[in-house]
């Protein structure tokens, strides 16, 4: 695959499952990739869909694996769903939602009042919760029976554990939109809201910027649809073959970080001599 204009990528957005770590180890050339980020003042964001977790969780276990990512290198779809509200509406808007601490966390920070009945509701967002209760889902689908905007932070109908496959936020969307008929408007990967307010937030470019992702139907796709140029890693879902096969096929193609770093310092490093 070309390795040709690698040398005008000065900005990243890094999946976090499949190409950081993987369950509770990082993954090969983690820690190297994101020292040299830091050391050439390379702008990036750790971008994950997972809306349960706060950036300093998140942060700080990637800190117990010697990856030196700090919370505010960390961009969730909880938080990009907070970004997406504060352009619509305005602060103390009072919100009802379904998630866990990552969510609330967020929308508090935000400048949202959290509320727990429909009646009290200007909009509703979900997200992946745990310990969900039919008295919960029920003030939410009639809020949006009630005109409430139905906003989701990330479209995952299902989650990989130890045990098996369990449900994800999108099951928990898919609930609600059988009991309303209305469909969420979704923030999370591969939805282009996703990667357009994480790239305001780097202060980057779509041009010099590059999604990594190790999966095609979030990473991948959603980069493609949003402009960004693409790496991906085979340390995750998707395969060689998915990949080169799929509609909008990655820009680059590596076996993990090792290897990406290789081939991106190289493109730079001959980009500065030719200078
Ligand atoms: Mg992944």
């Amino acid at each position: 695959m070309s390795r040709s204009g690698m040398d005008t990528v000065n900005a990243f957005l890094l999946d976090l499952d499949g190409v950081l770590l993987r369950g509770m180890e990082p993954l090969p050339g983690a820690a190297e990739f994101i020292d040299t980020l830091h050391a050439t003042g390379t702008p990036f964001l750790v971008m994950t869909n997972n809306a349960t977790s706060t950036p300093d969780q998140v942060a700080g276990r990637l800190n117990k694996m010697g990856v030196a990512v700090t919370p505010d290198d960390v961009y969730s779809s909880a938080l990009a769903t907070v970004g997406w509200l504060q352009h619509r509406y305005p602060a103390g808007s009072r919100v009802l939602y379904v998630g866990e601490t990552g969510l609330r966390v967020a929308l508090a920070g935000g400048g949202f009042e959290l509320v727990d009945s429909h009646r009290d509701a200007d909009v509703v967002v979900t997200a992946l919760d745990r310990t969900i209760t039919y008295a919960r889902l029920a003030e939410a689908a009639l809020a949006i029976n009630a005109g409430c905007r139905f906003v989701a932070t990330n479209p995952d109908r299902s989650i990989p554990t130890e045990r098996g496959i369990e449900p994800g936020a999108g099951a928990i969307q898919a609930f609600l939109q059988a009991t309303t008929g209305v469909a969420p408007t979704v923030i999370g990967k591969p939805e282009t809201a996703f990667f357009t307010l994480a790239i305001e937030r780097l202060g980057c470019s779509a041009d010099e910027t590059v999604m990594v992702g190790d999966r095609y139907d979030t990473d991948i796709l959603g980069g493609a649809r949003a402009g960004v140029r693409t790496m991906a890693v085979l340390t995750g879902i998707s395969t060689a073959e998915e990949l080169t096969t799929a509609e909008f096929p990655p820009t680059w193609l590596f076996a993990d970080l090792v290897e990406l770093l290789a081939a991106w310092s190289g493109e730079r490093s001959s980009f500065l001599v030719q200078r």
